[in-house]
């Protein structure tokens, strides 16, 4: 590994305070990968102090948008010109296929760079009739200084979908990468400032969530959090805040319901299915991990589904050829194959048995469990890992109350080619995103979010901006 392992603070990289450092690990093989400095409350506040005053500084509030917007778009480029390296680095801390890492999270994470310098221009505000002798009109400013804490399951993309718009808009940033892959938050704040954004703007400060994560999300001179991870992390960081009554967004787990009615195109819905549980090695927030299936198709679908999750063996991550790596650590392979034990035990029929591979390495084979219960844990909990939960169904208003029947409100997707039926179901599914003959669409102009315990506020599209920017009226008296 040669690419940053220190914190980014103030533009330059240095050690913790403290001299303290964690391992991050290759799950492919469980060697270390490199030592990062762990930063603690003491470096946090560091990173805060360095986001606050370059958001003082006039080279970062009052720089035109459009040099802002060059600026952006050259950080698009420049992840663009070290995708192969990102990619790689990407692969070997988290563990997902190489041809994941440099077919979709690279370019996406470039490309939403791109899509907010664009942006840089067109934050504005509105003029409002208003009773009596006034001019009243609205301005989108920043909120100042914004944490961002990310999970590991897309490392550059989470941290690209939070970094581009906070400073598209004007705010400086303090990034808390999640342990497990840090290295290629690092290597951005390294492109950043290539790029030219000046010194203080952007802050990275890798180590653990209770302590790092914990600090910044106390901070009292920390405007904005914005989290992508866990519900139960997602629920302690608005109460952290609400001391401080900081401005949160949340992106957090999901059990997304799967719906392929008896008259859809039966080959692509089970492409459809097959990616949406396997893609990311199932950690993936939108997974399809609940699979309803209509009666009649229940055979076939299952069986056409089994023949290509068989011959899906999980393999070297940094092959061009494999589709499906390690999980990202012990601690979730032990989580995943926690679930498979419990789908068993609570009865649910293992059509594809799952479990570890080999001895060395997070390898967890595909499991597929059919005859799955709507109570059961393994249909009502995120596992976040390759285990589809399989549910028949027979009628579509009993359907949508089971598809809507957990916590989680994140994504959804409908198979059908009755299009009248599939807007009705899209209409009441309780979830952001809905799927019509598809899935795992999605792009930087297209706004995506939770329902439910799945979180709040949008991200990407416009509605990314309005999450980095607040409304202040002004009042003209016209004399
Ligand atoms: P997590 O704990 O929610 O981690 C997300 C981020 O929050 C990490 O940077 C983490 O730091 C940080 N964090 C943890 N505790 C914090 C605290 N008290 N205050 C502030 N920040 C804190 O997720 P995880 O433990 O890695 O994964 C557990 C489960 O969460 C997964 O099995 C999956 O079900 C779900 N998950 C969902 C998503 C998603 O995209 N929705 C992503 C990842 C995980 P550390 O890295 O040090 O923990
Ligand atoms: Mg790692």
């Amino acid at each position: 590994m040669n690419g940053p392992t220190q914190l980014f603070i103030g533009g330059r990289f240095r050690d913790a305070h403290s001299g303290g450092t964690f391992a991050t690990v290759n799950p492919a093989t469980e060697e270390i990968l490199a030592h990062v400095a762990m930063a603690d409350a003491a470096d946090v506040d560091a990173a805060v102090r360095a986001a606050r005053l370059a958001f003082n500084r006039e080279s970062w509030r009052a720089m035109d948008a459009r040099d802002r917007a060059k600026l952006l778009w050259k950080v698009g480029d420049l992840i663009r010109d070290n995708a192969d390296e990102l990619a790689r680095t990407e692969t070997l801390d988290n563990g997902k296929p190489i041809s994941e890492s440099l077919h979709v999270d690279l370019p996406f994470a470039a490309e939403t760079f791109s899509y907010y310098a664009g942006w840089c221009t067109k934050i504005e505000g509105e003029t409002i009739p208003v009773p009596g002798n006034f001019l009243n009109y609205t301005l989108r400013e920043p909120y100042g200084v914004c944490g961002i804490i990310t999970p590991w399951n897309f490392p550059l993309l989470m941290v690209a979908w939070k970094l581009a718009p906070a400073l598209a808009c004007g705010n400086t940033v303090v990034v808390k990468p999640a342990e497990d892959t840090p290295l290629t938050a690092l290597r951005l704040a390294e492109l950043c400032r290539q790029a030219g954004i000046p010194d203080g703007v952007v802050n990275v400060v890798p180590g653990f969530g209770e302590t790092a994560g914990r600090a910044l999300v106390a901070h009292p001179d920390v405007d904005k959090i914005s989290f992508t991870g866990s519900t139960e992390v997602g629920k302690e960081i608005m109460r952290t805040a609400a001391d401080t009554l900081k401005k949160v967004s949340l992106e957090l787990g999901g059990k997304s319901p799967n719906i392929i009615f008896a008259d859809a195109d039966i080959d692509s819905a089970v492409d459809g299915a097959f990616n949406a549980i396997f893609y990311g090695k199932g950690e993936v927030c939108v997974a399809g991990s609940r699979l309803y299936v209509e009666e009649p198709v229940h055979d076939r679908v299952l069986g056409q589904l089994l023949a290509r999750a068989e011959k899906l063996r999980p393999a070297d991550p940094l092959e061009p050829g494999t589709r499906l790596g390690p999980l990202v650590s012990r601690t979730q392979m032990e989580r995943v194959l926690g679930y498979i034990e419990a789908g068993r035990s609570e009865g649910a029929r293992a059509v594809l048995p799952g479990g570890r591979v080999g001895t060395r390495g997070f390898y967890v084979a595909p499991a597929i469990f059919d005859a799955v219960d709507d109570s059961m844990r393994i249909a009502q909990e995120e596992i976040f890992g390759p285990v589809l939960s399989v549910l028949t169904f027979r009628d579509a208003d009993d359907l949508v109350a089971r598809a809507n029947g957990t916590v989680y409100g994140l994504a959804a997707a409908v198979w059908t080619r009755d299009v009248g039926r599939a807007h009705r179901i899209a209409r009441r599914l309780r979830a952001g995103t809905v799927w019509i003959n598809a899935y795992l669409a999605l792009s930087a102009e297209s706004p995506f979010g939770g329902f439910g315990q799945s979180g709040f506020g949008r991200e990407l599209g416009r509605q990314g901006t309005e999450l980095y920017t607040q409304v202040k009226s002004v009042w003209v008296h016209l004399g």
